[in-house]
């Protein structure tokens, strides 16, 4: 038998929910489409905490596409983000010359979006563009750029919807948070 563990404890309360994120999607879908409307997009996954938002956004997204997925992971304590980033999976297939969106989860520091910009910006795409389901304004240590945000939250931690805590809650539906204290 396991034993219990603190996150077994925890129900996250409702932040946003399923409803609220479907219909920013099918703006956000909407949008990004009539943006680049005659154009190809590559539209890279950052992994792991985006994969629910992105393939329901890319379906929302009425382009042809190709899909490349870059796992990144912080370094040290996941509450609190270091900016030191470490990839655990790369994208094989040449960018150069691709109109790449990247599709973020949250934004927080910005830290993590800053570098994975740098680093794809060094494969010399066409055109590059940044998409973050969630960004916390109020947290940017970095000036951040983002062509795409699904809701602007405030410092609250975050999980469902693909975003972990310890490795869990990333299958509900909705965004959740965890309350202080935790
Ligand atoms: P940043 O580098 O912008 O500070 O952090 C970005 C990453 O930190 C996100 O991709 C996410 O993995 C993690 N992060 C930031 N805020 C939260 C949060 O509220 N909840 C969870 N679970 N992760 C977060």
């Amino acid at each position: 038998m396991p034993t219990s563990k603190l996150t077994d404890t925890i129900t996250p309360k409702i932040l946003i929910p399923e409803v609220k994120i479907h219909a920013r999607l099918a703006e956000l879908g909407a949008e990004i489409a009539h943006d680049y409307r005659g154009k190809e997009i590559t539209a890279i996954c950052v992994l792991k905490g985006s994969f629910v938002f992105y393939s329901d956004l890319i379906r929302k997204i009425d382009l042809p596409m190709t899909c490349e997925f870059l796992g990144v992971s912080s370094y040290g304590n996941r509450m609190v983000s270091s900016g030191e980033v470490k990839v655990t999976l790369d994208i094989n297939e040449p960018l150069e010359g691709r109109n790449v969106i990247v599709f973020e989860d949250i934004v927080d520091t910005g830290l993590t979006l800053n570098y994975i910009t740098n680093l794809i910006r060094a494969r010399q795409p066409a055109s590059l563009k940044t998409c973050s389901l969630l960004n916390k304004p109020g947290s940017h240590k970095v000036p951040v750029h983002l062509d795409y945000t699904g809701f602007e939250i405030g410092n609250e931690f975050v999980v469902g919807y693909g975003v972990d805590y310890s490795g869990k809650f990333r299958g509900l539906p909705y965004i959740g948070y965890i309350e202080h204290g935790h």
